[in-house]
């Protein structure tokens, strides 16, 4: 199957890699190959200025100090650090690690791994129906045990369901208590302008992939700056990102970070206009199909282009199994797809049946709008023909 022969509608899990950022990286990798931390000499001076240059971009957007910028291998590296790093920095007075319910598993795992092996306590905080964080309930558990180190990680708009947080009544709270506020903005940095700032977080995490840059680098920012932010190191060795992750970086991907971030700066109006136009079209074309089908969540204007549904008595495996040139998915990418069910619609408190068979369409670039149709009717001729036999 070539790439014509299929119609992506998979952008919460990765997008395709921007031309103008993969020049920018390629001109990088044909002129440079020098090691950042050798900026004595020559070539790992341009490295070195390279690399600077990329932090200060990602640093003035985001608006976070220029320590405060640290790269990682990816998000889930980003959250494991903040997670981790708290929970062996307060070690000694156990940490507490507050989580929302629906958070990525990259949060949700890393929190009960801390749990089991770093002697951390990790507390749910449960949602509603609509996977929104209960604020009388999330106030109740920080006002327990309010002395404790404690750690708070909401995300800001989840990678399954079309749910925004609210983030500043949370924000509130936390500062009531002088919690650390980590926010995973991996989708809504996609969706909307944001920075450490505005958003009143101490953490947040961001991931070009998901924004037409490339794969295997994740940005965490940090608004007191890296020796600051009350975490240790997970991996140790030289004193490179502020000596928050030891290694020789990847500057290729930073400069590449920085170029899509740019990009998409300037874009991200029309790409969240196109994400509701496909979105809208898909939604109106299994209307005049006649199929039926359910929302787990309705679709929200800020969640532009995140789809999460489920059709009555289909199995989302056979639907996926059927219909290989569709890039679906059911829930988010990094189960694997072997999970019966995920914890995010668990959260929300579905039955069993329509959890294992919620299937998430989300758009992008990566679609026009007219595939974004032919997807929605092939899927009803599929669901049409499955009633009838
Ligand atoms: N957080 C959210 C909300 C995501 O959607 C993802 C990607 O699936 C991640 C974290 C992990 O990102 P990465 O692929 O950069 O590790």
């Amino acid at each position: 199957m070539s790439a014509s022969d299929f119609i992506y509608l998979d952008h919460c899990g990765t997008t395709p890699l921007a031309d103008c950022v993969n020049k920018v990286m390629q001109q990088y990798e044909a002129n440079n190959f020098g090691n950042p931390s050798a900026f004595h000499h020559h070539s790992g001076e341009r490295a070195a200025t390279s690399l600077a240059a990329a932090r200060q971009q990602i640093s003035e957007i985001l608006q976070a100090p220029f320590d405060g910028i640290v790269f990682t291998s990816g998000a889930t590296e980003a959250n494991n650090c903040i997670l981790q790093g708290f929970a062996i920095k307060h070690q000694h007075r156990r940490a507490r690690l507050i989580i929302g319910a629906t958070e990525h598993r990259s949060i949700f795992e890393t929190a009960h791994f801390c749990q089991k092996h770093l002697g951390a306590e990790t507390v749910i905080a449960p949602v509603n129906a609509r996977g929104i964080i209960d604020l009388q309930q999330f106030q109740e558990i920080c006002a327990r045990d309010s002395h404790r180190p404690t750690l708070v990680a909401i995300m800001h708009i989840n990678n399954e369901i079309p749910t925004l947080a609210p983030l500043s009544e949370i924000a509130i709270i936390c500062e009531k208590f002088d919690y650390h506020l980590h926010c995973d903005t991996v989708q809504s940095y996609v969706r909307q302008p944001l920075s450490l700032l505005d958003l009143r977080v101490h953490s947040l995490v961001i991931s070009p992939h998901k924004f037409y840059g490339p794969k295997g680098i994740g940005i965490l920012a940090l608004r007191d700056g890296a020796k600051d932010a009350g975490i240790t190191s997970l991996i140790h060795g030289g004193e490179q990102e502020f000596g928050l992750r030891a290694g020789t970086p990847n500057v290729a991907l930073a400069v590449g970070a920085a170029a899509a971030m740019q990009y998409h700066e300037q874009r991200r109006q029309q790409l969240v206009q196109h994400m509701h136009a496909c979105q809208q079209t898909f939604i109106d074309t299994l209307a005049t199909e006649n199929i039926n089908w359910n929302y787990t969540v309705p679709t929200n204007t800020q969640c532009a282009g995140i789809l999460s549904l489920w059709f009555p008595g289909v199995n989302a495996f056979d639907v996926l199994a059927a219909l290989p040139e569709i890039c679906i998915n059911r829930g988010s990418s990094c189960s694997g797809g072997g999970e019966k069910y995920s914890h995010v619609h668990s959260a929300l408190g579905l039955p069993i049946e329509v959890a294992a068979n919620v299937l998430r369409v989300s758009f992008g670039d990566g679609a026009t709008v007219a595939q974004c149709q032919s997807a929605a009717q092939k899927i009803s001729a599929y669901i049409r023909e499955r009633s009838r036999s």
